[in-house]
């Protein structure tokens, strides 16, 4: 894949990464969001390539988050 975004790949690795940390540091903006709540998901945009992503947080001993890309090439469900 051609398809690269060294700005925001990153989020795809791991499941730390907040995204209100992220959005304090400026690295992207909150679209919008679910419900506030432990589980709960973001819509989030990255504020350097404009990649949009949907964060879902997930409860747990710890906070974690998964961050997929909107638009990302993958097989229809059906
Ligand atoms: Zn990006």
């Amino acid at each position: 894949m051609s398809d690269r975004h060294p700005c925001c790949d990153p989020y795809r690795d791991g499941d730390r990464t907040d995204p209100n940390d992220e959005q304090r540091a400026g690295r992207v903006r909150i679209v919008e969001t679910s419900e506030p709540g432990w589980s709960m998901t973001y819509r989030v945009e990255c504020a350097t390539c404009a990649r949009r992503f949907t964060v879902t947080q997930i409860d747990g001993p710890a906070l974690r988050w998964t961050w997929v890309p909107q638009g990302e090439k993958r097989r229809r469900a059906h």
